[in-house]
């Protein structure tokens, strides 16, 4: 008879949802999969920007994790507190201790909109908070004059073109209210380039895309405080005016990573770029929770194309350890993104990063790709919770 296997996925999100899922349909039940989440529901990051332009209402975004039951994979709604790689247990906050024979580490990244000063007490907006969405909306649609800030905090954070394409929806948004004559819409980065790990070359057509929605693109302007609800100082002297601040704030790694040694000092942590392997034995990370660098400044972006990719590869991996077989799967660094700009339109980018002449292209805004965008949220809620 088989022997029983435990493996334990931490986080439901775009990467662990895909493991479970990859684990349940290839390994018999005999073995269990169990997914813990301190969320009851699932949402995917980019339904954000549909309930900013208003295609999405927010209390029809959450699909319960409670679903995964009927598939045959064990959900468990409550905050791990603790790892404990020399026990192979973790500790969650209210259903105690949790053994594994194999650990799938994808908790994502966290938010941190108080480590800008001044941004929450001035009323800045946090466009990676769901929840905030549809306050955001009426004010972008009651504002009849003055100016909106985009602002990125920092860098490393999910989905690099994301900023980019909630400026373009803003712009066709206050297009349609008819107040755009009145509003200026400024957007701020703190790097040189428009998107670093995709190049000069589709940095440049990015910022091309931004000027012909009349989008001023400030490159290396490193938010320093929000000094009142009217003005933002950057690191590098300058001032900004805003009616309006949208921010992309700071991410951290989760509390949990942070305080536990496979990290150094809070770090992101590091895997084999690969495997996804960690430095203890049978633990993965996966997705946003990891750093794998790509030389230079740049890493793998925390987009959840790659969560999902190289959730595949783990998934596959622990097969074949289970089942005894090799397929010996690895994560190749390729990706794509879909960046909406309006009017049931969507450019597309591509990114072979592993490459020996990494890869990245951005094709024009179509309505063929925004048709594709639509299928790729639909398809996969649709294969994880279904
Ligand atoms: C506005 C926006 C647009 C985006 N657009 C795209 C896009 O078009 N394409 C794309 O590929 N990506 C996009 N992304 C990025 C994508 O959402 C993330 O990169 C992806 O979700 C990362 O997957 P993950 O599995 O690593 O982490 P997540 O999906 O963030 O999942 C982590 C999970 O861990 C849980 N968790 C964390 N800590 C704990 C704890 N201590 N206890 C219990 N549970 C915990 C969280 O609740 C969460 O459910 C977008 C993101 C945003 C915000």
């Amino acid at each position: 008879m088989e022997q029983t296997k435990r493996i334990l996925i931490l986080g439901a999100g775009f990467g662990g949802l895909t493991a479970a899922n990859i684990l349940r349909k290839n390994l018999s039940n005999v073995h269990k999969i169990i997914v813990i989440d301190k969320n009851k529901s699932f949402m995917m990051g980019l339904v954000n920007l549909w309930i900013l332009y208003g295609t999405r209402k927010l209390q029809d975004s959450f699909i319960p994790l409670a679903n995964l039951a009927n598939k045959g994979i064990e959900f468990i709604n409550d905050e791990i507190i603790e790892i404990d790689f020399t026990k192979n247990s973790i500790s969650t906050k209210f259903r105690g201790k949790f053994d594994y024979d194999y650990l799938i580490i994808s908790l994502g990244s966290e938010l941190a909109p108080e480590k800008i000063d001044g941004f929450i007490e001035n009323g800045g907006f946090n466009l990676y908070d769901a929840r905030q969405m549809p306050e955001l909306r009426q004010k972008i649609l009651s504002l009849n004059k003055g100016n909106i800030a985009i602002c990125i905090a920092d860098i490393p954070y999910k989905c690099p073109p994301a900023p980019y394409e909630a400026s373009m929806l803003v712009n066709d948004l206050i297009v349609k209210n008819g107040t755009r004559d009145h509003i200026n819409i400024d957007f701020y980065a703190p790097s040189a380039l428009a998107l670093p790990v995709a190049g000069p070359d589709v940095s440049l057509r990015l910022v091309s895309l931004l000027k012909m929605n009349n989008i001023n693109f400030h490159p290396l302007h490193k938010i320093k405080r929000v000094v009142s609800n009217d003005l933002i100082e950057f690191e590098n002297g300058n001032n900004a005016k805003f009616d309006l601040l949208i921010g992309i704030p700071p991410h951290k790694v989760p509390a949990v990573i942070r305080e536990c040694e496979i990290t150094k000092a809070g770090d992101w942590i590091m895997v084999d770029k690969f495997t996804l392997k960690t430095t203890y034995d049978n633990v993965f990370a996966i997705g946003d929770v990891t750093e794998i660098a790509l030389g230079g400044m740049v890493t793998i972006p925390k987009a959840g194309i790659f969560a999902e990719a190289q959730a595949k590869v783990v998934a596959q991996e622990i097969i074949d350890q289970i089942t005894n077989t090799k397929t010996r799967a690895k994560f190749d660094g390729k990706g794509f993104c879909f960046m909406e700009v309006g009017s049931n339109e969507a450019g597309y980018i591509e990114v072979d990063l592993y490459g020996e002449d990494p890869y990245t292209q951005l094709h024009p805004p179509s309505r063929e790709s925004y048709r594709k965008k639509l299928d790729f949220e639909e398809t996969r809620v649709k294969n994880w919770l279904f």
